[in-house]
């Protein structure tokens, strides 16, 4: 998603000032927008059919969804629950094509008096609104419109939404990452005919209206989150490629401002290549083949938008020329193209019902940036990458933070969960069964919403250790743990305990050179083992460092 990784090096102020609080005070309000309230639960949305007309110089949108949805109850009394953030006002709601709808509106959320409905029974509620957008004062970090201009001074529009804001902060639907439309969705945009509209998915149409506009119909057939439904609109030529994956061919699309185009040929195919190739060695084949994949310039960074991943780059390598990990290997790739397409895996593939679960987003993406490493520069490589990435640890509040509220955890979900990862690989020191966990994950929950249990239960059953408390301690408390050992006289036996840590932290660790492997499960009680010839030689802390997220010492007896 958009809090990449680097930011929390960079950019600390900004994450204070966009996270939420730690003393922040959750209103009812904030359980109408994080819970699944009795107003949700009976329905499910099968399809968006979204249409807008954003007007640039007024600042304003008019449009419509089209929400396809199935009962999965049958709702009685209880009314319709939408979200749409003001000024947005809805206009009217009409449920299947003929009957007009009465609602209230509390704040953000309408309440919709539909008539009682059957369960397994389907219906369309078409709903139309306007109003004055709300602008993302810094995107992609704030939510909401960029009216903006390109480097030319032509109109260049898009949003970005996820988090906080949400996509109700420019169209009406379920705000909640748990319901995404399982039979895809549409985005149909009416722009001044001079520019071009682009989103998720394939075009369907293009159609030029006798009043100086076109209209442009963007789909995709796979479930997809809220949030990354995007419009992009401006002055954008395309060119297209195609991979050939573990899937078949993969359409590749390129959408870039017109005088981008000649660097955009020769530098975004090459970076795009290397990302699928690792990407699909270490976590399966791409999601959504039959939506495509594409890049698409952005006045922002840019966002994991799926199949429609937003590219604000500058067309340099590492996060617009700088490298995060501070270890010259973040400098080799172009960082957005890696991170927000790895998220097409973890994000967009899995997505985290609730928004407190969002290190499964952005944990295993931030570590999708130390598998490409490995893959292309080797596990050394790959090592010091994860580990540089660490100077962006805060430990200031825990990752996953309360539920039901839309909250959000700590930055800390991007390094530290990553590095959470890299310490279980480590730990299982078997890299053919760590790539089977990854490649699991993605097809065991393929397209579909979880919550961090069934991730976690699914790496700890597919690796064969229980990591609850080794989940517990990196997701849950600030504590870093502490890893302390000494050696008997004649370096024959060496004592070891974890300290700083939950009750029952057991990270067990290989610890190795090329002569000798040693395997330990540290405790929070001392143990002591027995070492053969040149064993101790990998009791050797800086190299111990390096692999594990730990404070380690050696300590006297
Ligand atoms: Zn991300």
């Amino acid at each position: 998603m958009k809090y990449l990784a680097i930011l929390t090096v960079c950019l600390t102020g900004a994450l204070t000032s966009y996270g939420q609080s730690k003393d922040k005070v959750f209103t009812h309000a904030d359980t109408l927008r994080g819970k699944i309230t009795a107003e949700r639960a009976w329905w499910n949305v099968t399809k968006y059919d979204i249409a807008v007309k954003p007007d640039y110089k007024g600042k304003t949108i008019s449009g419509s969804n089209v929400i396809t949805y199935k009962t999965i109850a049958g709702n009685g009394t209880t009314p319709l629950q939408l979200d749409l953030r003001a000024p947005l006002m809805i206009d009217s709601v009409i449920l299947n094509g003929s009957e007009k709808l009465p609602f209230s509106q509390e704040g953000n959320v309408w309440h919709v008096k539909v008539p009682q409905q059957k369960k397994s029974t389907n219906h369309k509620l078409a709903v139309f609104y306007h109003g004055a957008v709300h602008e993302a004062i810094r995107a992609p970090w704030d939510g909401g419109w960029t009216f903006t201009t390109d480097s030319l001074g032509r109109p260049w529009m898009t949003v970005t939404c996820q988090g906080e804001m949400g996509a109700s902060v420019w169209y009406p639907c379920k705000d909640d990452q748990s319901d995404e439309p399982d039979n895809g969705a549409s985005l149909t945009m009416i722009v001044p005919d001079t520019l071009v509209a682009v989103a998720n998915g394939r075009l369907e149409y293009k159609m030029n209206n006798p009043d100086g506009t076109a209209t442009y119909k963007w789909a995709v057939i796979n479930p997809i989150s809220n949030y990354c439904i995007i419009p992009y609109i401006g002055k954008y030529v395309n060119f297209n490629d195609t991979y050939a994956g573990e899937k078949g061919k993969l359409d590749i699309g390129y959408w870039v401002l017109d005088y981008n185009l000649a660097k955009a040929k020769t530098y975004l195919p090459n970076e795009v290549n290397h990302m699928l190739k690792a990407f699909e060695y270490w976590m399966g084949p791409y999601p959504f083949y039959e939506d495509s994949y594409k890049l698409i310039d952005a006045p922002h960074t840019g966002m994991e938008h799926q199949s429609a991943v937003a590219y604000g780059n500058y067309y340099k390598p590492g996060y617009r020329g700088r490298d995060g990990s501070g270890t010259g290997w973040g400098m080799k790739w172009d960082f957005i193209i890696v991170h927000e397409s790895g998220h097409e895996w973890f994000g967009n593939n899995i997505t985290t019902n609730d928004l407190a679960d969002m290190w499964v987003h952005e944990g295993f993406t931030n570590y999708s940036e130390t598998l490409y490493t490995d893959y292309r520069f080797g596990k050394e490589a790959g090592d010091a990458y994860n580990a540089g990435t660490r100077k962006g640890i805060r430990n200031d509040k825990p990752i996953i933070p309360v539920y039901d509220v839309n909250a959000q955890g700590s930055g800390d979900m991007y390094p530290k969960a990553g590095n959470m990862i890299h310490a279980i690989r480590h730990g299982l020191n078997d890299d053919e069964r760590f790539r089977r966990i990854i490649r699991g994950l993605n097809k065991t929950f393929y397209h579909q919403t979880v919550t961090t249990k069934q991730v976690e239960n699914y790496v700890s059953k597919q690796a064969g250790f229980d990591y609850s408390k080794v989940y517990d301690q990196y997701l849950r408390t600030t504590q870093l743990p502490k890893l302390e050992y000494y050696f008997d006289q004649d370096h024959k036996k060496v004592s070891f305990r974890y300290t700083n840590c939950v009750e029952g932290f057991n990270l067990p660790l290989t610890l190795k050179n090329a002569a000798v492997k040693v395997r330990v499960v540290p405790t929070s009680n001392w143990t002591t083992i027995n070492l053969k010839n040149g064993e101790a030689d990998v009791f050797n802390t800086d190299k111990i460092v390096s692999q594990y997220y730990l404070n380690v010492a050696e300590v006297k007896p």
